[in-house]
């Protein structure tokens, strides 16, 4: 019989992260200045990170050592499961054969603890004693968390309104790990007042939440910022996904011939897909595939230049598949993949074409994420949905094309803290929004012209 999770001890939990940066053909643009335009300085970002996450930001070592004390903490669920899907083969009758990650078995539930820990540990390590963070849904808001109990740091959290309003669980969460947490646009920040004399009634966004948690770390010289997705760092924290899976993969005796991740800022996908990516960069045949909502549709609608990180245009510009910054997405259900823009490294690599895109529905998805609790058992987020729903299109794909191919996708998040979402889904609530071309052409129309 062939197994079905494939584990690994403690004691191999990868010791260094693997940065793509060495091996990219191109490297990503430089991040220009808000003000002035010119690239950035390691001083430009010393208000707000701190100088070991500067310096991982920039940097072209192959290898980064992950310190014991972060060691420590991802042993409390590092190594995660790969699984091999084998109800779902079944189900879909596909000669394909499919693998997860399981990253729901993190305290937080998903991928994010990954790089939260390790975020927390360099802050307090230089000093700091307050995070500012914006969340959305609350995924990462509880991720930094939990980080912040375990090192003894405060969190202040901005959490869109509309997320803070209708989903309490997280906000709980946070709570409990001991994090204050402020309905974004507050009335806290001079952007976050600005915001709602714009708009009372306004929903939020993440762009707006990150503005305001932006100007309280770089206002208070304690406080230090983090983002959970988007930058280099992150996503370097986040190969400890994939290189444990390469692990795994030789005990089974395979190899993915795709890849399959959701992707918001692109951090579950590059820490899923980078260790992968090198073998592709040294000519292994294998695809990447970047999966969007048809709502937020970045990377296979976006346009190619700078753009600021946030809505009030107070972080650096960074050379991005974007929206435009001021793009408020519809109020669908994957929180976490409503982010206006890319990560830089994910961008670049799609636009060298070591990366595809696809987009998919509401329906679509949540049908694919049925599907797949009703044959796997897990619930997943509905981010991870978007994964699942093209992983069953490329399996049934193979079926119809009677090819063996070897599926792999990451498992982000469980959905336990996102059942209203499947209960608006189950009573039909749910509709597909497709955003319009003329928004993205008119919220483009209004970024900055660099060159
Ligand atoms: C935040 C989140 C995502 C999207 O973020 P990425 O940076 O693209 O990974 C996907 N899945 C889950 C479960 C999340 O919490």
């Amino acid at each position: 019989m062939q197994e079905t999770r494939i584990l690994l001890s403690e004691k191999e939990i990868p010791k260094q992260w693997y940065n793509i940066m060495a091996d990219m053909p191109n490297l990503p643009q430089p991040p220009l200045h808000p003000g002035t335009k010119q690239p950035v300085g390691p001083a430009d970002l010393s208000a707000i990170f701190p100088m070991a996450l500067i310096e991982q930001e920039v940097s072209a070592q192959r290898w980064i050592d992950i310190p014991e004390d972060v060691l420590k903490i991802y042993s409390l669920w590092r190594p995660s499961p790969l699984h091999r899907a084998h109800r779902l083969e079944e189900l879909l009758k596909t000669p394909a054969k499919i693998y997860y990650k399981y990253e729901g078995v993190s305290p937080a539930g998903s991928h994010k603890p990954n790089t939260s820990i390790p975020q927390a540990y360099y802050n307090k390590k230089a000093g700091i004693k307050r995070i500012a963070t914006e969340t959305g849904a609350g995924q990462w808001g509880s991720a930094m968390a939990l980080a912040g109990s375990m090192f003894g740091l405060e969190v202040t959290v901005y959490m869109v309104r509309v997320s803070y309003n209708q989903k309490p669980y997280r906000r709980i969460a946070m709570e409990t790990w001991g994090a204050t947490v402020h309905p974004s646009p507050s009335t806290v920040t001079n952007s976050g007042r600005k915001f709602l004399e714009a708009d009372p009634d306004s929903p939020g966004s993440l762009g707006m939440a990150i503005s305001e948690a932006v100007e309280d770390a770089a206002t208070h010289s304690d406080t230090n910022y983090a983002l959970g997705s988007v930058l280099n760092h992150v996503l370097l924290h986040q190969t400890v996904i994939g290189l444990e899976s390469k692990k795994q993969f030789e005990i089974a005796g395979d190899y993915p011939d795709v890849i399959i991740g959701c992707c918001g800022g692109g951090s579950n996908l590059g820490g899923l897909s980078f260790p992968f990516l090198h073998d592709k960069i040294n000519g292994k045949d294998m695809r990447i595939v970047a999966v969007e909502p048809t709502s937020c549709p970045t990377l296979t609608k976006g346009e190619f230049r700078y753009d600021f990180g946030d809505t009030a245009g107070l972080t650096p510009l960074l050379m991005m598949y974007t929206l435009g910054h001021d793009f408020i997405p519809p109020g669908i259900h994957a929180g976490g993949l409503r982010y206006h823009a890319d990560a830089p490294l994910i961008c670049q690599l799609y636009k060298d074409k070591l990366i595809e895109a696809a987009a998919y529905g509401q329906t679509a998805v949540f049908d694919a994420a049925v599907k797949f609790a009703r044959s796997e058992g897990i619930i997943p987020a509905p981010e991870t949905a978007h994964a699942i729903a093209a992983v069953m299109d490329e399996a049934v794909k193979c079926r119809e094309e009677g090819k063996k191919k070897t599926i792999f996708f990451n498992l982000s998040g469980h959905g336990y803290l996102d059942l209203t979402a499947y209960a608006d889904y189950l009573s039909g609530k749910l509709d597909d929004y497709v955003y319009p071309d003329e928004k993205i052409k008119e919220s483009l129309a209004k970024l900055p012209v660099i060159g």
